[in-house]
């Protein structure tokens, strides 16, 4: 009787000491935004990524791990923008979650708070990797990360509002940080001008974008300091 009565209590405080319990469960598409979702959502969020950064995410295999992830998610974080067209709807119609379908605060995609570019004028899908919604390689302007980071700390609000505090707490020390980095980035930037580049796919305009107008920032304080 006493062993029962000890094998419940040691149940009992294994499950009190689990914190992913009262965490909110996120299933985040590609690492990006995994990583945004930890920092965003501290303790209180419970994070599994799906794909790594060597993987291509446009052909990714909606295996039956991802769909059980999904079955159990409380908010799934992708890019959208069709970068996941080939296997996040099977996920979600197979992981059967209706917490997470889209149209509902558990679907939440990163395009939608960026501005997009390369938004073709017709489709053409005979030309290949064409997305109707703009190249949605977004996570390579630093600044599309602080925007797409308010939007997803609102959400991670209107899922938990008990936690809203917390959240707000974490979104402004995140900012400030981030806000930091972008600026040690921009002065380290001005040492590529002049450097050539090739890319095997069109994953870069948003990073090639953010460059090009801080090389074209600092040839106006060059010419400013001419002036004088
Ligand atoms: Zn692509």
């Amino acid at each position: 009787m006493r062993t029962i009565a000890a094998l419940i209590l040691c149940v009992c405080t294994a499950i009190a000491s689990e914190p992913s319990l009262a965490a909110l469960r996120v299933f985040a598409c590609e690492p990006e935004w995994g990583a945004l979702s930890s920092e965003l959502g501290g303790e209180r969020v419970d994070v599994y990524t799906a794909t790594t950064a060597l993987q291509d995410t446009h052909l990714i295999q909606a295996r039956p791990s991802l769909i059980a992830r999904v079955r159990r998610a409380d908010l799934v974080v992708c890019t959208g923008a069709e970068l996941e067209m080939a296997w996040l709807p099977v996920l979600l119609r197979r992981g059967n979650n209706p917490k997470v379908q889209p149209g509902t605060p558990g679907f939440f995609e990163a395009y939608a708070y960026v501005e997009m570019l390369e938004i073709p004028a017709q489709v053409d899908r005979a030309e290949g990797d064409v997305h109707a919604l703009g190249n949605p390689h977004i996570q390579t302007d630093p600044r599309n990360i602080l925007k797409v980071a308010e939007a997803l700390s609102k959400r991670l609000i209107t899922i938990d509002p008990a936690d809203a505090e917390y959240f707000k707490g974490r979104y402004e020390a995140f900012k400030n940080r981030w806000t930091e980095s972008i600026l040690r980035w921009e002065k380290m930037g001005q040492r590529l001008r002049g450097v050539r580049v090739i890319s095997d796919h069109k994953a870069w305009p948003y990073l090639y974008g953010w460059l090009a107008r801080i090389l074209r920032q600092g040839s106006r304080k060059l010419a400013k300091r001419s002036d004088v």
